[in-house]
């Protein structure tokens, strides 16, 4: 099992997730990344099965404010 944290507050808006994982990532009405289906917070958290694309969105954050996390160790 998988987990993807965003961490808002360090979110510079490069757009850089959204164009490498659209799937999971999408601007939020503040301007500021966020990972779709999630309620907006400064911390989002989601389980995921299926990593998809959240390890290239992890990869490509300048600020490397995504983080993904495999059965509590962390991948990138
Ligand atoms: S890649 Fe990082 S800094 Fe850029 S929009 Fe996504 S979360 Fe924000």
């Amino acid at each position: 099992m998988y987990r993807l944290e965003l961490d808002r507050t360090m979110c510079i808006s490069c757009g850089n997730c959204i164009d490498s994982c659209p799937d999971l990532f999408e601007f939020a009405d503040d301007g500021i990344s966020s990972i779709k289906g999630v309620e907006i917070s400064d911390i989002q958290a989601l389980e995921l099965e299926d990593p998809s694309c959240s390890e290239k969105a992890a990869g490509n954050c300048p600020v490397m404010c995504i983080k993904l996390y495999r059965d509590g160790e962390e991948v990138l």
